[in-house]
């Protein structure tokens, strides 16, 4: 049955699922690595590609294909993969699209994990990437050369939220013959569709905002029936980053309540980055939501909301950063995001603490500033628990 008559709600909670002969209501898990045919010959026409159907769960299983299903609809894209995590999934799209000697433009404020796939995994491999910065669209385009295939980025970036203006973005891409990637992690597509800017590519890490309860690690790849349908899938299926019918069943069911989610991180995180605002001891806020983000009116209309990601820097340094956090009783000292607890990150002694004091300053990375992934808590416990935070410099 399709779905595409539906509204967004409606299709997180229903699209993609065939119940089986018992009638369940609830997505059946099926763990199986295999499947029966009836005959020897129905054997050879599904090896053949003849007749459709499931032959190992690395190439397809039902609950998985359910989620595919479910997630290429939020998306607007015809076809999804998924993967064992999100890195996965950015290794099969990399790996399914490019070859040796193709060159990669992506943004400089791009997850970590990926910079190092890109700069230490595929250059051995005979694919160069150039760094630049996101919202930057003349370097951009400077650092695309006859080779660059793939422009590749997240929006709002991590931990600073800035942003890039997807459809300018996708303009540039295909007047220079590129795709365009969007990880599009932070928002998910209950606030963003990059698909429908123009971009050729959404690639998700699952265990963030689309588990939503920091269960299961599990990525996606979407976009059309050639991207991703064959180059990507025909990547996957063959090197085996699969992901397991149970954590499929996990994402889909973090799927159903995903826009109830996202609303609420959404609100909790604006009314903190607000407050945090007026603190004495904050030299800046940065979130997409604010009157004094540089680029609010480009998230307003590229967005449906601002994110439950912000951050924010303290007049004093390092010392008072680490204070800080460490007077929290609520927030958990984690690095991961996108769950129903709210986390606190040093981002300079953490997830960019392998930078040099240099390579951190150009990425305005402070050692005052403190990241914040906003969950479901009462925003005023959160509120509270930031005061202890603050009581905690008044010295
Ligand atoms: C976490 C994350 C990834 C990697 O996902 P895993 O599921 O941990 O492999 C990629 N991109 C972004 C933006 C992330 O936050």
């Amino acid at each position: 049955m399709s779905y595409d008559e539906f509204e967004f709600e409606t299709r997180a909670v229903r699209a993609g699922q065939t119940r089986t002969a018992e009638g369940e209501h609830a997505e059946a898990i099926f763990p199986t690595s295999s499947y029966v045919f009836g005959s020897a010959a129905e054997a050879a026409a599904r090896f053949a590609g003849d007749s459709p159907g499931n032959i190992y769960s690395r190439f397809t299983n039902p609950t998985v294909r359910t989620f595919e299903e479910r997630l290429a609809t939020l998306e607007g894209g015809e076809r999804c993969v998924a993967t064992s995590s999100g890195m996965a999934a950015i290794l099969a799209t990399c790996a399914g699209l490019l070859k040796a000697g193709d060159h990669i433009v992506a943004s400089r404020s791009i997850f970590g994990t990926t910079t190092v796939l890109f700069s230490t995994y595929l250059a051995r491999f005979g694919i160069e990437t150039s760094f630049v910065p996101l919202p930057d669209i003349q370097a951009w385009e400077a650092a695309i050369r006859p080779e660059t295939r793939l422009l590749f980025l997240e929006t709002p970036s991590n931990p600073l939220t800035e942003l890039a203006d997807i459809r300018a973005l996708s303009e540039l891409a295909g007047s220079r013959g590129c795709l365009l990637a969007v990880d599009n992690c932070f928002c998910t597509p209950a606030l963003q569709q990059p698909l429908a800017l123009g971009a050729d590519i959404v690639i998700h890490s699952a265990t963030k905002f689309l588990d939503g309860q920091g269960r299961c690690v599990g990525g996606a790849v979407v976009g059309n029936e050639e991207l991703v349908g064959k180059d990507v899938y025909g990547f996957l299926r063959t090197a085996g980053p699969c992901m397991s019918p149970f954590n499929a069943w996990v994402f889909l069911k973090g799927l159903e309540t995903l826009s109830l989610r996202m609303r609420v991180h959404c609100d909790n995180a604006q009314q903190l980055a607000e407050w945090l605002e007026q603190q004495p001891a904050v030299a800046h806020v940065y979130h997409p939501g604010l009157e004094s983000h540089p680029q609010h009116e480009l998230a307003s209309r590229q967005q449906q909301g601002f994110g439950g990601v912000l951050s924010f820097e303290l007049k004093g340094g390092k010392d008072d950063a680490w204070r800080f956090i460490d007077a929290t009783r609520l927030f958990s000292i984690t690095a991961n995001l996108g769950d129903t607890k709210s986390t606190v990150t040093h981002p300079a002694t953490t997830t960019h603490g392998r930078l040099t004091p240099e390579q951190r300053e150009e990425a305005g990375i402070s050692d005052g500033l403190i990241r914040l992934a906003v969950g479901l808590e009462s925003v005023n416990d959160l509120r509270m628990d930031l005061e202890r935070g603050f009581a905690a410099l008044a010295n």
